[in-house]
């Protein structure tokens, strides 16, 4: 029987994994949820003796079922290849404390390439499968990593074109750069004065709009989009979830079918949401914890019921975590309510800002960090360690140690590492030693080569001398304007 997807807020049209991947967004606004979380058809230690791309293979096959078994592998096989600096793609390293799942070894150096390197391949496909010949205009809200991920998978893929906007003054210069630097034919990169919320509510609003969809559809354009509200790049998460758990086993950090915790850093709630979807698939998972740092919301929400996002926006040194509206949340509360219950709590959000829901899965622990927790904890594990955190990694392995002590529960635990520390190296640096805190983020990188050993990752070598490519900065008003002037 095939897996049909619909609206979390209602829309009652059922359509297959393919169509969702396509429209990125439903019509009614809601998100696209699988009508059932499907069960994993293989026994636990198979996974054992899986690479990534089988695993991915066997974990796909069962949430996008209408692919074919040749238009999966020919996706997987595309994505998960040498643009990776591993052949284990997500290599588990260990600590004292628990297992450290790195997923920044693709070619942004953050956990969105885990599912942007395979978005293209799966949106063509979809296009392929669907009759869809128009041309894919990508729009993508980004706080600082999916921008620079998105813009490298769909840089030249032919049938398609790509426009990011990111808070001009909410990422950090790392981030920037290899924003600004970006090649390509088909690639728009465009600053805005305004916060992460405040691009994302806008291209939210560009995909719903009726009018703006009628015109393009004239010219020959379809809106999608590489943002974790897109289904597509929500599944591919679901894997590494998976692969933690057997390097976990093999590590003999666990017995093969006992629990383990993980730790996730959150912004948007995708890959927590993955790791949802991981546990009701059959992986053998206690708690997930989320991880925010100083724009808790997230943490206040799991702890009161009340989810309120009118609050100041605070800018830290974790910026793809500073984020007030996580948009997948509502996938969540859908699968634990229904559709009617959703479309009111999310017209209390954007109406009141705030709104309450008490039905939640008792899976889901919230967890903070301050910055100065943060910074503390980058120093201690270098110190302890020799290991260097990133700062969202920081603020989820702190929070981690916050639950164990707060909560007596040491189950073996697994912190998802969604960044390299290059990509954050000022501030990293910074944390190690308070000598450092003036220093030029691009100096900052290579001295942090210099001060743990390992070689500056070669996407971000002498970033800083890459000529910028694109240079527009409009406000947060003029962002549909743009893209009709883009376009039209
Ligand atoms: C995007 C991102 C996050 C947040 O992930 P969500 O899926 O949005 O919750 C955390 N850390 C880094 C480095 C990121 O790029």
């Amino acid at each position: 029987m095939a897996l049909l997807y619909k609206s979390t807020r209602g829309d009652s049209k059922y359509i297959t994994a393919s169509q969702a991947i396509l429209k990125g967004i439903a019509d009614d606004g809601g998100l696209y949820v699988p009508e059932a979380i499907p069960k994993i058809d293989f026994k636990l230690d198979e996974i054992l003796n899986m690479d990534y791309k089988a695993l991915a293979y066997r974990v796909l096959r069962l949430v996008l079922d209408d692919f074919t078994e040749d238009e999966l592998k020919y996706c997987i096989n595309g994505a998960y290849d040498e643009k990776f600096d591993t052949p284990l793609i997500a290599p588990l390293k260990e600590t004292a404390d628990c297992g450290v799942l790195e997923l920044f070894h693709g070619k942004t150096i953050a956990f969105k390439d885990m599912a942007l390197s395979i978005l293209p391949y799966l949106l063509k496909t979809s296009a392929r499968k669907n009759g869809e010949d128009r041309q894919i205009v990508i729009l993508t809200a980004t706080s600082g990593d999916t921008g620079k991920a998105a813009l490298e998978g769909f840089a030249d893929v032919e049938g398609t074109g790509i426009i990011v906007f990111f808070p001009q003054d909410g990422v950090s210069d790392v981030q920037k750069k290899q924003m600004v630097t970006q090649e390509g034919r088909n690639t728009c990169v465009v600053g805005i004065k305004g916060n992460f919320d405040d691009c994302q509510t806008a291209v939210k609003k560009a995909f719903t709009d009726k009018a703006l969809k009628e015109e393009l559809a004239a010219k020959g354009y379809v809106f999608s989009s590489a943002n974790s509200i897109n289904i597509g790049r929500l599944a591919p998460q679901i894997v590494y979830y998976f692969y933690a758990y057997a390097q976990m086993v093999k590590a003999g950090r666990v017995k093969l079918g006992e629990k383990i915790n993980f730790v996730v850093p959150t912004g948007n709630f995708g890959n927590i949401l993955a790791g949802y979807y991981a546990k009701n698939m059959g992986l053998p998972v206690d708690k997930l914890i989320c991880a925010s740092n100083e724009n808790k919301v997230l943490y206040d929400f799991f702890k009161t019921g009340e989810y309120n996002a009118r609050r100041e926006f605070i800018l830290t040194s974790s910026p793809s975590m500073d984020i007030l509206i996580s948009s997948n949340l509502e996938r969540l509360l859908y699968h634990l309510s229904d559709a009617e219950t959703v479309s009111e709590k999310m017209k209390l959000l954007s109406s009141e800002g705030d709104y309450g829901f008490t039905a939640m899965d008792s899976s889901f622990i919230g967890e903070y960090s301050t910055e100065a927790e943060t910074f503390a904890i980058i120093k201690e594990v270098f110190e302890k360690e020799g290991y260097v955190l990133d700062t969202h990694t920081a603020v989820a392995y702190n929070s981690y140690k916050k639950y164990v002590s707060e909560s007596g529960d040491n189950t073996p635990a697994v912190v998802v590492s969604t960044a390299s520390p290059f990509k954050f190296a000022k501030d990293v640096l910074a944390a190690i030693d308070e000598k450092y805190k003036s220093i030029d983020p691009f100096e900052a990188v290579r001295t942090l080569s210099e001060v743990s050993g390992t070689p500056v990752p070669a996407p971000i070598k002498d970033i800083e001398k890459r000529p910028v490519l694109h240079d527009i900065c409009i406000e947060k008003e003029a962002i549909e304007g743009f893209i009709k002037a883009k376009l039209i």
